[in-house]
């Protein structure tokens, strides 16, 4: 009942299933990856993601850190330079 109303007002119903699908796919790992040398912290955001749906809790909060000019993400720890492209213009979320 629950699910229906959020899908009805227009919001996806997140589903570790579906998700846990589309990182094995490993699609959005690969439009990522048009853009920078490697996966960035995107693996284990998805991955958190996914754990915190299967155990039925929120995700964790994460300290994002994302690169002004390639949008390279790392987590938890900022980089002095952009492992990606090297500006230091690496901004904290
Ligand atoms: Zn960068």
């Amino acid at each position: 009942m629950a699910e229906d109303c959020i899908r009805e007002s227009g919001y996806l119903v997140p589903d570790a299933d579906r998700l846990a699908e589309l990182v094995r796919s490993g699609l959005i790992q690969r439009l990522y990856k048009r853009n920078h040398k490697d996966n960035g912290a995107l693996e284990q955001i998805l991955n958190r993601i996914l754990e915190a749906l299967r155990e039925h809790r929120d995700a964790e909060t994460l300290v994002l850190f994302l690169c002004e000019e390639c949008g390279q993400v790392a987590v938890d720890e900022k980089p002095d330079v952009c492992p990606n492209c090297g500006s230091d213009h690496i901004k904290r979320y």
